[in-house]
């Protein structure tokens, strides 16, 4: 078996193949593995992260993959997200006593920077995700409406969109509320917000990214497998319509039983033959994914400047602050920041303004920000400055785009697809890469005849959810 990407989707389904005693061999083209979600040492010694990365209890399928590789302790989880606008208003979200769906009731209605207004239309639109749920043959929002124009059917206030669907969906998926799919955006509410208590909590790596995956190259080696790193794969030999090798630098080839592509969809339609994209509809429509940026940039200051571990700002070109020092306070890996000073990692998504800007214009524009919300910084002397910009970070979740999402089990034999990108359901999260790498594994063992499941379930609905979608199923049955 090979597998071409050595990010989440090619780790996850070496990982599982290997478990089911596969021999892998893992090519990666760079020297570390992760993909997108990994971390570099800068030459002065300092770890920073392609961006803070942030899971959430909703995400079953990356919680078992760090379960499976020995990572799981080193995800730190916070139960109460804060908020903070430019006036000061600051706000919180946590769970309460009350049970699902209302169990964020009582922060919601404390909530500072949204007015009654803003929260009794949100309330109703809540309303409407639960009822559309509730539908047992129609579990998804219509998928083909922006989730600006599902927003605007339900009569959203403008503050509502601001301060609340677009600075969580924004983070959450990347692209702006008329560029997303509704299906995405309901799905992030049911899924993280609604159905469970746990769904919300926010996952935070204690240690720098690439420090999460040392395990799954054990897994993989220790199952007499091989993890090789700066390998580009640089094409396919096909022959009688399958796969019959890959082709590396050097005139080198490797062959195998099935190969998995776990490669961005854009670096697959530069690997693929021609003749191969045009004998299947989804290769060779992988240019309509398109992809939106996130922008990542770290300060360090020369003292604290922050108690929480993070903060969202609202109705700022930053989204989201993190108080790196903090969270890697537990890890020896955390780099050089001095015991005085604190690293933050400040992270925009869908940064389209930004990318035209030069990185000291952005350092300027966030470093004012960050000044305005946290008083400490004025004080205090910026030390250094760093600016990651990912023009690529992500698919973009546009109206439609789920109709050129691949399955993971190709038309050509041998030839298997694992990525965020490809069919999952989910958007382009990490969750859904460990997703669509757990789904190839699974479809390489069944077109092998040894069916396996490793796809994990979505957490079970509980409270009063559970109990009334258990109420329309038994309505339905009786029927
Ligand atoms: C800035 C940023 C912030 C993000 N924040 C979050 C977040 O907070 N939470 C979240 O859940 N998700 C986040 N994401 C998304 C998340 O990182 C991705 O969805 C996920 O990591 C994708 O994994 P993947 O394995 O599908 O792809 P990738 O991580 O892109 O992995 C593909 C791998 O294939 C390798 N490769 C490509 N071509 C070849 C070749 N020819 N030969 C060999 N190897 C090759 C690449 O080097 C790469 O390692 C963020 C992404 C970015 C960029």
């Amino acid at each position: 078996m090979i597998v071409i990407g050595g990010g989440l989707a090619g780790l996850a389904a070496g990982a599982a193949l290997a478990e089911s005693g596969w021999r892998v061999r893992l090519f990666e083209q760079r020297p570390f593995l992760g993909g997108r979600a990994t971390s570099y040492v800068l030459p002065d010694g300092e770890h920073v992260d392609n961006c803070q990365h942030v899971t959430l209890g909703c995400c079953t399928n990356l919680t078992d993959f760090y379960q499976r590789v020995g990572s799981a302790d080193k995800i730190k989880f916070f139960d109460r997200l804060f908020f903070l606008d430019p006036q000061g208003r600051r706000g919180e979200m946590q769970a309460g006593i009350l049970p699902a769906p209302f169990h964020m009731t009582g922060s919601f209605a404390k909530f500072a920077p949204l007015t009654l207004r803003d929260k009794l239309s949100i309330a109703r639109a809540m309303l409407d995700i639960l009822r559309a749920k509730g539908k047992p043959r129609d579990l998804d929002a219509p998928s083909g409406i922006s989730m600006l124009e599902w927003l605007s059917r339900r009569g959203q206030t403008q503050g509502a969109i601001d301060r609340f669907w677009r600075a969580v969906l924004v983070s959450a998926l990347d692209e702006e509320l008329d560029r997303t799919d509704a299906r995405f955006g309901v799905d992030v509410f049911w899924k993280a917000f609604l159905s469970n208590r746990a769904g919300y909590r926010m996952g935070v790596p204690a240690v720098p990214l690439a420090n999460l995956y040392d395990g799954c190259k054990f897994e993989i080696e220790k199952r007499g497998g091989e993890v090789t790193l700066r390998a580009p794969v640089r094409g396919l030999k096909i022959e009688n319509g399958e796969i019959a090798g890959v082709r590396f630098d050097d005139a080198k080839e490797e062959t195998a039983d099935a190969y998995i592509f776990a490669v961005p969809h854009t670096a697959l339609a530069e690997l693929l033959p021609e003749s191969v994209k045009q004998s299947d509809p989804y290769l060779s429509n992988l240019d309509k994914i398109n992809v939106s940026p996130i922008t990542g940039v770290h300060l360090w200051f020369d003292r604290h400047v922050m108690k929480e571990p993070f903060v969202t700002l609202l109705d700022t070109t930053t989204q989201w602050i993190f108080n790196k020092s903090a969270l890697y306070a537990d890890s020896n890996a955390a780099g050089k920041t001095a015991a005085g000073e604190q690293y933050l990692q400040l992270v925009i998504s869908a940064s389209y303004d930004l990318l035209q800007k030069s990185r000291q214009e952005i350092i300027d524009l966030c470093l004012q920000e960050v000044r305005h919300a946290l008083p400490a910084a004025r004080e205090a002397q910026l030390l250094k400055a760093t600016v990651i910009k990912e023009a690529a970070a992500t698919f973009s979740p546009e109206p439609g785009v789920d109709r050129f999402r691949p399955k993971q089990e190709s038309s050509v034999r041998k030839l298997f697809l694992a990525g965020d990108w490809t069919a999952t359901g989910w958007p382009a999260t990490m969750e859904g890469a460990v997703r669509s790498g757990y789904l190839a594994a699974e479809a390489v063992l069944r077109v092998h005849g040894t069916p396996k499941k490793f796809l994990q379930p979505d957490l079970a609905p509980d409270g009063f959810v559970a109990i009334w979608l258990g109420q329309r199923k038994d309505a339905v049955a009786d029927r």
